[in-house]
């Protein structure tokens, strides 16, 4: 079952390891953990629904609580806290696209705002209801999972919307395919998420980010359903496909999409190598991207990161590796490199020999497979230490840009500084640490991870989380960086987006989103 006020399934837990909390009281100070409001407590305050009885729509306060928020700070402050100021009056659970389609018709009749809801994953509060004087329907596409078509000739297949990651690999496993996006949240993200957000797996080097691999689908709208065709390729004009992708269920629902797909692979490893340095790290990364070899993930975290990731493992080798490494001279300004390759067995071996010998060039110390199979392990298992952390009183936060490779260095020390200084008035310490997620030849993204103590007041932790969050936003639209790589805009990314696509840019995406939602029904007061 879903932890309704946190990540993941609640028969999973990540440990504190007593190393961390240590290493954490050290370097935040004393740690003060609060008991969070219970579901029972929460459920009280749910208002009676405003919608009208319909067959397909849920309108138990259970429901609609478990449904309210997604993953953000600000959305875990009020499950937490048990002040949510808004919740769906309903929630749908279609099981077809006429269904979708009757549903939006009820709504577009009786005046209802609708929620397209898909993982419920996001972490910028798409999701949520907003205070409107309409009833908010939540349509969920939990019951639209299978696999509708497989055209192995062209290496497709097309999926209903709501099918999650591991339900998608699992249908095409079974025909000896996959389609090989795995962003962390990959346990309940769906489909029709990834493409509503732009997502990015972590191995969109070799698979490509879900946007390649979009290759058409079937979208309901306020003004009725539009087919968007499959071609190899085609020069017709502007594609309306790349308008739905990243839009945010403001145009309307995505209830089913073809996808590119590709052989499960004969063998696949993660490797892991130590740099001296950042600079030379970062040097490496670029030069593999740009000599094109074909790894299939790269992930360089700072030297921070790779002391605090090693630290949270709390794997018994890691005071021995440390030891080996500052006897060979890597201090502590060393950091850790995992990379990847995917394919046939002499091709992994191929990609390993390329990569390893342009890390050899700066310096990197090649240590084979034991962390990057420690990295495998947990690569969908590190979110649940975000549940254990709050409860010893520490919240844990990301925020994500992309950037040219000109500003990539600067970024990746100024952007968590930033951070930490919005917080220097309260003399409160921040650890904020940065790593290169995702490589391309013309740049990268930096990812940033920051950890603060929790304080006991809900509206206190609000006020602190906008002010760092705030403070890093600018810095990263002060570098020329997107404000978002792979999160999307929502609501909290929302003010910073027409510096990013101009007065007639912002046009257009209005424009775009009014044609097929008119009176804006759908998903309001998120993107713009
Ligand atoms: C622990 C964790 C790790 C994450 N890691 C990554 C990562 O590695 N890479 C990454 O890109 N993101 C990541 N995210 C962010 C999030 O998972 C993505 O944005 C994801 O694509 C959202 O998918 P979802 O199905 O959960 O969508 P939801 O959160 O349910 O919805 C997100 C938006 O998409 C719209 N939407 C959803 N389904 C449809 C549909 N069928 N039709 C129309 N609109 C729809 C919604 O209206 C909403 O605006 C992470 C989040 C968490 C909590």
């Amino acid at each position: 079952m879903k932890r309704w006020n946190g990540w993941g399934n609640v028969a999973m837990d990540y440990p504190v390891p007593p190393t961390a909390e240590a290493y954490l009281v050290d370097f935040l100070g004393r740690l003060d953990p609060r008991p969070d409001a219970t579901f029972e407590s929460v459920i009280e305050s749910v208002p009676s629904s405003r919608l009208p009885a319909h067959p397909l729509v849920d309108v138990s306060a259970g429901t609609r609580l478990t449904h309210a928020r997604g993953q953000s700070t600000p959305d875990w402050v009020a499950l937490r806290s048990g002040r949510i100021p808004v919740f769906p009056d309903g929630v749908a659970f279609p099981r077809s696209e006429e269904q979708v389609r009757e549903l939006l018709e009820f709504a577009k009749r009786i005046g209802v705002k609708v929620i397209p809801y898909g993982g419920g994953s996001s972490v910028v509060g798409h999701i949520n209801p907003l205070v409107s004087d309409a009833p908010v329907l939540t349509l969920s596409l939990e019951k639209m999972t299978r696999l509708l078509a497989l055209d192995e000739i062209g290496q497709t297949a097309v999926f209903e919307a709501g099918v999650t990651g591991p339900e998608l690999e699992h249908s095409l496993a079974s025909h000896g395919y996959t389609l090989g996006h795995f962003p962390q949240s990959h346990e309940y993200s769906t489909l029709g998420g990834w493409i509503a957000t732009r997502s990015s797996g972590q191995q969109s080097y070799y698979y490509g980010r879900i946007e390649p691999l979009f290759a058409g689908g079937h979208m309901e709208t306020p003004r009725g359903p539009i087919e968007l065709p499959h071609f190899p390729a085609s020069a017709a004009g502007p594609d309306v496909k790349e308008m739905v992708l990243g839009s945010e269920g403001r145009m309307g629902v995505i209830s089913s999409a073809r996808v590119r797909i590709s052989h499960t692979p004969d063998a696949q490893d993660f490797y892991g190598v130590f740099f001296p340095s950042w600079e030379q790290g970062v040097e490496a990364v670029r030069q593999i991207a740009q000599e094109r070899v074909p790894v299939s993930l790269l992930r360089l975290s700072s030297p921070q990161e790779t002391e605090t990731t090693l630290i949270l493992s709390g794997k018994p080798w890691i005071g021995l590796a440390e030891r080996g490494l500052r006897m060979i001279g890597f201090g502590n300004t060393r950091c850790l490199l995992i990379f990847g390759a995917t394919g046939t067995a002499a091709h992994v071996r191929r990609t390993r020999a390329m990569a390893a010998a342009i890390c050899r060039r700066q310096s990197g110390l090649f240590v084979g497979t034991v962390v990057g199979h420690t990295w495998e392990k947990s690569r969908f298992y590190s979110p649940y230490l975000r549940n254990t952390l709050w409860a010893r009183g520490v919240v844990v936060d990301t925020l994500e840009t992309a950037l040219p490779w000109s500003q990539v260095l600067e970024a990746s020390r100024t952007i968590p500084a930033s951070i930490a200084t919005a917080m220097d008035g309260l003399d409160e310490k921040v650890l904020a640490f940065a790593h290169l997620s995702h490589v391309y030849r013309d740049g990268a993204s930096v990812y940033t991870t920051f950890l603060f103590r929790r304080p006991a007041d809900p509206d206190e932790l609000l006020v602190r989380w906008q002010a760092m969050k705030q403070t890093a936003s600018r810095k990263i639209q002060d570098l020329g960086g997107t404000i978002t790589h792979q999160h999307g805009v929502g609501i909290d990314h929302a003010p910073y987006l027409p510096a990013e696509k101009g007065p007639l840019g912002m046009d257009a995406i209005r424009a775009v989103c009014s044609s097929f939602d008119p009176d804006g029904m759908m998903n309001p007061g998120k993107l713009f």
